[in-house]
């Protein structure tokens, strides 16, 4: 086969596929070959979960809104693309807050996900009770538990920092970021260091004392965020420009998938015509790859379907300074389940990103549903809209009506990595071995944020270049 010939395939037009596509097309150029790549999305636009939407002079963004520094896929993709000269950092100063008993308690600065890193903002905190506080010092002489599988978010941190940690920090903070139930969520998925402290020091406090620099992860309350200066759809845009002509294929959902008995793969759309590749990426959530698969493996596309998701809804409301009655602290705040609202956390927009938003007014951006309350994010957008002005204007003392309200529901955005689900990524990617030329990217295998989803996608483009290669050399 002559490399003019290789042929990609990439499924799915969310920031993983769009990364995929990407970094195939710097590989084929590297090489002075031209790209031959589709990159097949159902819906009418690319971005996926990533949506900048404009309003006035002010963007809002009804998915991620900036991402982690600490994983550099994100900023390396950016200096690629040419727009990492756009780049802001996230002015997160004061750090998050938790609702406790109705106050908004600071998260004390040093706290890494479940555990502190700095031992007297934890002392001085009012978020803990003394007893909470002593629980947490006991924990590097909290034996290791004996080697097991797996075991949920919930009983590790319980078992090793204690309950009121588990409750005021560890699930608010990663029920968020996962719309996740700490007691279904796998620790080894989410938490994959501290299982391995917990291995390597017999203790996470001790672990995180002997890792330099606190390891990748960075503290809550710092500096670790940034998000292009035209939002992260500017990203997307960059992405889109960037893919070779006749590549980008809208409205054109993958149904099935075959094999051509010379190794070709054949995928099958709404449209008259298949398509067909060397190599395809399935950069789509798992309960769309997992019909597609059945014919090729059934038990890879049972394994692949049984992928859960929860949906959530992301609200945006904005108030006149003047009627916000709590000084505002940090730069929005997570509510515990035990708080017993149906908000999960909130954002203040306006004061995390200077001059988004027309001055003297407070643009706060909340999150409700996810696993644990899954029906809120069905609601109309009207319903939504009054439940979260409710519980802000109880919790933020906020008297006057919202100036301007909407909400965006994310169906099935989130896959809940549960108990298990490490053992099971393994099982995928074996049988996935088995299938060459066949890659997945994305949530299916793991991935949760734009730095992990991008850094999936390239991955998932150097092995289908690699397979491409192979056969046309063979
Ligand atoms: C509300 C919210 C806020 C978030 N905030 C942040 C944040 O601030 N920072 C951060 O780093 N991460 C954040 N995340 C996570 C981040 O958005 C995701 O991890 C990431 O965008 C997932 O990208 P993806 O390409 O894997 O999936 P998706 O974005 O879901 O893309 C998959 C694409 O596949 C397409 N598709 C589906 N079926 C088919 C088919 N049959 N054929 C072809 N195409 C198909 C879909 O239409 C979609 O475009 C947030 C997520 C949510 C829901």
């Amino acid at each position: 086969m002559s490399p003019e010939r290789r042929r990609f395939a990439v499924v799915g037009g969310g920031i993983a596929g769009l990364a995929t596509a990407h970094r195939l097309g710097e590989l084929c150029r590297e090489r002075g070959e031209p790209p031959s790549l589709v990159v097949l999305e159902a819906a009418g636009r690319f971005g996926g979960l990533v949506r900048t939407d404009r309003v006035g002079a002010a963007l809002l963004e009804a998915g991620p809104d900036s991402f982690l520094l600490a994983k550099p896929a994100g900023v390396e993709l950016c200096e690629r693309l040419g727009i990492d000269g756009e780049l802001l950092r996230v002015d997160a100063g004061g750090g998050a807050r938790v609702l406790v008993g109705g106050r908004l308690r600071e998260l004390p600065p040093g706290f890494l996900m479940t555990a502190p890193t700095r031992l007297w903002p934890v002392v001085v905190s009012p978020l803990f009770s003394p007893w909470g506080k002593l629980r947490m010092a006991l924990e590097r002489f909290v034996p290791p538990a004996p080697a097991r599988d797996d075991e949920s978010l919930a009983s590790f941190v319980t078992r090793r920092f204690g309950g009121e940690v588990l409750e005021r920090a560890a699930e608010p903070v990663l029920a968020s970021v996962f719309m996740a139930d700490a007691d279904a969520l796998s620790v080894s998925a989410v938490l994959p260091r501290f299982v391995e402290m917990e291995r390597a020091f017999g203790s996470v406090s001790r672990g995180l004392r002997r890792s330099p620099g606190g390891g990748p992860i960075r503290p809550h309350g710092g500096v670790g965020f940034a998000y292009p200066r035209g939002g992260v759809g500017r990203i997307v845009e960059r992405l889109v420009e960037r893919l070779p002509e006749g590549a980008a294929r809208t409205r054109t959902p993958l149904r099935a998938l075959a094999r051509d008995p010379d190794g070709s793969w054949r995928l099958i759309t709404g449209g008259s015509t298949a398509i067909l590749a060397d190599a395809v990426v399935l950069a789509c959530p798992a309960y769309a790859s997992a019909p597609a698969l059945r014919d090729v493996d059934a038990d890879l596309a049972r394994e692949v379907g049984d992928q859960r998701y929860a949906s959530c809804a992301i609200v945006h409301l904005s108030y006149r300074d003047a009627d916000v009655a709590r000084p505002l602290e940090g730069f929005g705040f997570f509510v515990p389940r035990s708080e017993g609202r149906d908000l999960l956390a909130a954002s203040y927009v306006s004061l995390k990103y200077p001059g988004c938003w027309p001055s003297g007014e407070l643009l706060v951006r909340c999150f409700v549903g996810g696993a644990l309350r899954p029906a809120l994010a069905e609601l109309s957008e009207g319903a939504l809209v009054s439940l979260v002005d409710r519980e802000l204007c109880a919790i933020l003392g906020i008297r006057g009506e919202p100036r301007f309200a909407r909400a965006t529901r994310a169906v099935r955005s989130m896959p809940q990595y549960e108990v298990g689900f490490p053992r099971r990524a393994a099982s995928i990617a074996r049988r996935l071995a088995s299938h060459a030329g066949l890659f997945l990217a994305g949530g299916s295998l793991g991935a949760v944020g734009l730095p992990d989803c991008i850094r999936s996608g390239e991955q998932a483009a150097e092995a289908a270049y690699g397979h491409a290669a192979t056969r046309s050399a063979g």
